[in-house]
């Protein structure tokens, strides 16, 4: 079975064929950094995250790009997020932005989802959004007044077709609308005159003023990926009407489709309602990391589906994290074997139960990132292998095993430890101390090598002298 995707845009699963063999280019609308972000973030960057390490994992050359909203993103009272979060904490929304930014990366990094290739800011990107809008104009598809230009959705036909919405619906749906000057109560703005109290504000054709949201997330996704993409990915709420938006906004200029396969994650739950900022009712990543490693955050999300919601709560993670515990004690307990017997037989039982599992694993990604399905594999194949390891002592070699946990735990779904840096340097320290007991018994100072070894047992690491070598496990 190959890789099957499904597109929110046909309501179907679909087999995954990019435009260019070899070659995905993937756009996920990134966070709006005016505070630290939650775990409904953590999940939607996760979701992707799985995407783009898989789609690597197949073979392809993946581009991916992540915005960052630094500029023009309106509350529903028609405020700036960006000015009203400047304003909180009294800073210049410059600063403000950088520091989110700062922020959302080190928790991005803490949660081992990988960077983006391409990280476009808004504000970077003034001169490409204002060229969109000067098209969409020529083109006819949009209006100015009084320094401000909208997108005539009347000209677009087509306009809803990804949210299946129609238009009366769409304007029950909009933001408090605070202008009248539009022709139609469900045009959008594309450039937005601004009073002269606006900080973050930029030269235009219409005057000084500042781009709407849906603007820059057309502009710079086909700046950097081209006028088709062929993975566009986000939030479901940001279905409507930022991606219908971008969808009427990039067709029209471009007279040609602007995504192949449009994908949407769920949301996190708390009791049943939406994790949001403007609810109140979200918990930081950062405050969540005090509570729960990275890992376990990684393993809560990923043992739902990307299109399922996730209900939180502290039981539902300490249980994830439970869970997550029987796959990590394997994988220890294979690294152990393989560290101490490194020259073992190859066993036809052993690769017999690694490749049904692996390929299992496999189908299950390759039903539209089905990670809860992957998971459960992990979870089968832990169980063979220490059933396996309980009723024998031969001498096998269990570096087959120990590979493929670090390419399906690790690799692809990035709960096995992925802080690699720090693995590696917590290796290197062990044996670094190690190195040191070894010296202070040649010199018969026992009292301090004794010493070295209470403390590292005390932390979790246990050490075994066998053959007058020194063999270390984690307990
Ligand atoms: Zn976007």
């Amino acid at each position: 079975m190959a890789l099957k995707i499904y597109n929110t845009l046909t309501r179907k699963k679909e087999p995954f064929v990019p435009l260019r063999k070899g070659e995905v280019g993937i756009y996920v609308c990134g966070p709006t950094v005016y505070s630290d972000a939650h775990l409904g973030h953590a999940k939607s960057y996760i979701s992707f995250d799985i995407v783009v390490r898989y789609l690597r994992w197949l073979g392809y050359r993946v581009k991916y790009v992540q915005n960052i909203t630094d500029a023009g993103h309106l509350l529903d009272t028609g405020e700036d997020r960006i000015l009203k979060g400047a304003k909180r904490e009294k800073l210049d929304p410059m600063e403000l932005t950088e520091k989110y930014i700062r922020n959302y990366f080190e928790d991005m990094d803490t949660l081992g989802c990988l960077r983006p290739n391409i990280s476009p800011r808004a504000t970077g990107h003034i001169p490409e959004q204002i060229k969109l809008v000067e098209t969409l104009l020529k083109k006819g598809y949009a209006y100015e007044t009084n320094g401000t230009v909208y997108f005539d959705i009347t000209k677009f036909p087509e306009y809803g077709k990804l949210s299946h919405r129609k238009v009366e619906e769409q304007v029950a749906g909009a933001r408090v609308e605070v202008r009248t000057e539009k022709k139609h109560p469900a045009d959008f703005a594309l450039w937005i005159h601004a009073s002269p109290e606006h900080i973050m504000k930029w030269d235009s054709p219409w005057g000084v003023g500042y781009p709407g949201w849906h603007l820059e997330c057309s502009a710079m996704s086909m700046k950097y990926l081209g006028e088709t993409l062929d993975i566009h990915g986000g939030g479901m709420d940001n279905m409507f009407p930022h991606h219908e938006c971008e969808i009427a906004q990039s067709e029209a200029a471009t007279g040609k489709q602007f995504v192949r396969y449009w994908m949407h994650n769920n949301m996190v739950l708390v009791d049943g309602v939406k994790m949001s900022k403007s609810l109140g009712n979200f918990i930081t990543i950062k405050e969540a990391l005090n509570k729960y490693s990275p890992e376990q955050i990684r393993f809560f999300i990923l043992t739902t589906h990307y299109r399922s919601p996730v209900d939180f709560s502290n039981s539902a993670v300490q249980g994830a994290g439970e869970g997550m515990h029987k796959i990590h004690t394997t994988f220890e307990r294979i690294s152990g074997i393989v560290q101490t017997t490194p020259k073992g037989k190859s066993s036809p039982e052993i690769n017999k139960i690694l490749e049904v599992h692996k390929k299992k694993f496999i189908e299950a990604m390759d039903d539209d990132f089905n990670t809860p399905l992957a998971i459960g594999t992990l979870f089968d194949l832990s169980r063979e292998l220490n059933k396996y390891l309980d009723r024998t002592h031969d001498d096998v070699s269990l570096q087959p095993a120990l590979e493929v946990y670090e390419k399906l735990g690790g690799k692809i779904l990035g709960i096995l430890p992925f802080s690699k840096k720090a693995g590696i340097e917590g290796t290197q320290f062990i044996e670094l101390l190690i190195e040191m007991r070894e010296k202070l018994r040649a010199e018969k100072q026992w009292k301090l090598a004794d010493e070295i070894r209470s403390k590292l047992q005390e932390l979790g690491v246990s050490l075994e002298d066998k053959l007058g070598k020194t063999t270390w496990k984690k307990n």
